[in-house]
């Protein structure tokens, strides 16, 4: 493909679509890679040796199941799914707040997976936004922050937006709070999350089972990282002495992601390594960091079924209060001691989520639990390990 073939955006997918989609001898020569750098290992570490690379986002579990790249991988290499899911880890908290707010009078604007997210304690009946609305709640599914500004403008009523996601979507409403351009009546609830302090609780749980084969490295998400910038990685790598492949999402990125950590592995190399070279930086995006800095401050967060990780979320600060639903609804924000566990019981889904368990050890999984009647929250958005793999895959290892 000639350089000015991917001028035009048909020409970049066409690119994408053939390069890291369909290019099967590429394909073959990285699972060659991967299955001699497999070899090396045992030849090393000792036949029984096995190690797991842990990727933290969810649209690469979707890739590894949809395209089955784990049946690509030798036996003697696990691939686990991480927290990267933000519905999933939303604690039920905010929803019953949101569902409370929404059966008042306020209307609540939320995307469709979060419309289906099950509270643990009903609020007036009500254990989601989507039930809320059947007893007459206003609560309205939004495709994006924007047709939300676009309707709260349409009209006088109180209004609230969930801000359910991760680095990735913070920019857009930190431009819009500087630009001013949010109606009076619309108020953000911010539950963005941070995805580098996640994964380091993570490891530092996995490793507290030394009987389980060791983390020998991270896929680390492509989207958050070209707000982030791959540097965010450093402490994860270097605190565990692991390598981390930020990657893009199509089977040709995670498979060179994995070869690549493999690499490293054999050498006993470690630090943050680009893969997605074509989308992010070293540095990230400096004008949607200061952005983020300038309107939101890091915050110990609360993760749904698993509890508070240092300064994993994002709450507005108070220069742009006029914006923070926590403050115009008086909504009391959580609070280490008012956390309780907040997972529907025998759900395990904060096991899944933290890589020590997979969809399949669930006994609600396909039983209790489907995608068409999510029981817990790993089985309600598109990016939820427990959904990925009811879809795409039982068979997955
Ligand atoms: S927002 Fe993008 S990078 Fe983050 S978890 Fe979702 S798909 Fe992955
Ligand atoms: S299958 Fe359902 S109940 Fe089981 S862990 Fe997943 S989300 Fe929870």
């Amino acid at each position: 493909m000639k350089a000015e073939d991917l001028d035009s955006s048909w020409g970049y997918i066409n690119y994408i679509e053939k390069i890291f989609r369909r290019d099967r001898d590429l394909a073959r020569r990285i699972i060659d890679m991967i299955r001699s750098l497999s070899d090396r290992i045992r030849k090393d570490y000792g036949e029984d040796h096995r190690i797991k690379i842990m990727n933290f986002c969810g649209t690469h579990e979707w890739s590894i199941v949809r395209y089955g790249l784990r049946s690509l991988v030798p036996g003697n290499i696990e691939l686990v799914a991480g927290p990267g899911c933000p519905v999933c880890v939303t604690p039920s908290y905010y929803i019953e707040k949101a569902i409370e707010l929404s059966l008042q009078g306020t209307r609540v604007y939320t995307y469709g997976d979060v419309f289906r997210l099950r509270t643990l304690r009903p609020v007036e009946k009500s254990y989601s936004l989507e039930e809320a609305k059947a007893l007459g709640a206003d609560v309205r599914v939004v495709s994006s922050f924007t047709d939300a500004i676009i309707d709260a403008s349409r009209q006088r009523r109180d209004s609230v937006f969930l801000a359910v996601g991760f680095e990735t979507i913070a920019p857009g409403y930190s431009r819009l709070m500087i630009s001013e351009k949010i109606p009076e009546n619309l108020s953000i609830l911010s539950l963005v999350k941070l995805t580098p302090p996640a994964m380091f609780y993570s490891l530092e749980i996995l490793q507290e089972k030394p009987t389980e084969p060791p983390i020998a490295g991270v896929i680390a998400p492509g989207h958050v990282s070209t707000i982030v910038g791959a540097k965010a990685w450093t402490p994860v790598a270097e605190n565990f002495e692991i390598p981390v492949v930020v990657a893009g999402f199509e089977p040709i990125d995670v498979l060179a992601a994995i070869a690549e950590i493999l690499r490293r592995y054999v050498r006993r190399e470690y630090g943050v390594y680009i893969e997605y070279e074509r989308a992010l930086s070293w540095h990230g995006d400096l004008g949607a960091q200061s952005a983020i800095y300038k309107t939101f401050k890091a915050s110990d967060d609360a993760w749904r079924g698993i509890g508070f990780i240092p300064y994993s979320g994002l709450r507005i600060r108070r220069e742009y209060k006029m914006y923070d639903a926590l403050e115009r609804h008086s909504i009391e924000d959580l609070k280490p001691e008012k956390w309780s566990y907040d997972l529907p019981k025998a759900c395990r889904c904060a096991e899944v989520v933290l890589g020590k368990a997979k969809p399949i050890d669930c006994p609600l999984f396909m039983r209790a639990c489907t995608p068409e009647k999510p029981y817990g929250p790993c089985m309600v958005s598109m990016e939820g390990a427990c959904a990925i793999w009811a879809r795409y895959s039982f068979q997955s290892r």
